[in-house]
């Protein structure tokens, strides 16, 4: 009841908007910025109702991009911020974040991992008085103007012994607007995949933000055949020590049909969607894609 009680606040909390101006103008079109962050992920969804989320938030060295990035947007407060997972290049840019711009509320992902850059996060969300809650399996959030995020994981029971238990308890999630799905797969690792097929979720997708920053233990055959992506965004940083995106998963990526994007290669990309088809923009050029 307490966790009903909880969730009926954030959707509250999502759904209305305060009489000044904090956040872009309602457009009528879903846009997901995958911003550029070095290795890591941070991506902004801005709905089109003009709810903004953040998913991610980089390594703390990625904290002023991220501000800068929100602050060009014209961004001053978040209405929520959802972390996938506490390791550091997903949370590092986090404080500098909440610090600047704030936000309604902070989405946690459960599966425990203390580091200290975790607990100057909570410490700095507690003292800006933001509401925290744990990410819950199914829960649905209403963005506004028929845009949906929903989360698929995290994974019930926990997923344990595998190379990563932080990566394979990820909180996988997907936005539906119109006949357009974007999945976050988060840093899933195939144990994941394997879970997330057997949960019966739906896993269709146009648009795919790749597991792990493209890593090869992750986007299964399997995974990606559920899937279907027409477009594959990996966000990774340039000569990253992980060897990260693999070549068999771009492969993989590729033989899916998927149109594969890059941030260390394409820099920032922002995918723009009407509910129908979806626009893709990268260094200055404009790709569309139908969903069928
Ligand atoms: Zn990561």
């Amino acid at each position: 009841m307490l966790a009903l009680a909880a969730w009926l606040a954030l959707a509250w909390l999502v759904g209305c908007r305060g009489a000044a101006a904090q956040g872009p103008k309602p457009t009528g079109r879903l846009r997901v910025d995958f911003l550029d962050v070095g290795q890591g992920d941070a991506t902004l969804v801005t709905s089109p109702a003009g709810k903004t989320v953040l998913i991610d938030g980089g390594l703390a060295e990625a904290g002023d991009t991220v501000v800068a990035f929100l602050d060009a947007r014209g961004i001053a407060m978040l209405d929520l911020v959802f972390l996938t997972h506490r390791h550091a290049d997903h949370l590092g840019g986090l404080p500098a974040v909440v610090d600047k711009h704030g936000t309604r509320m902070f989405l946690d992902a459960p599966y425990p991992h203390e580091i200290q850059e975790y607990q100057r996060l909570l410490v700095l969300l507690d003292r800006k008085h933001v509401p925290v809650r744990q990410a819950e399996r199914r829960r649905s959030i209403d963005l506004g103007e028929g845009a949906r995020l929903t989360l698929l994981g995290p994974p019930e029971p926990p997923i344990t012994n595998t190379r990563s238990d932080v990566n394979a308890n990820s909180v996988v999630s997907r936005i539906d607007f119109g006949k357009v799905g974007i999945l976050f797969a988060a840093d899933a690792e195939a144990q994941t995949e394997r879970w997330l097929l057997d949960s019966q979720a739906n896993l269709r997708a146009a648009v795919l933000k790749v597991a792990h920053h493209g890593s090869r233990y992750s986007s299964t055959p399997k995974f990606l055949e559920a899937v279907q992506p027409l477009v594959a965004v990996v966000s990774v940083g340039a000569g990253n020590e992980y060897h990260h995106p693999d070549a068999q998963t771009l492969g993989r990526l590729a033989r899916m049909g998927a149109r594969v994007f890059r941030t260390d290669i394409d820099g920032p990309i922002a995918i723009e969607s009407d509910g129908g088809k979806i626009e893709v923009f990268v260094q200055g050029r404009k790709e569309v894609f139908q969903v069928p």
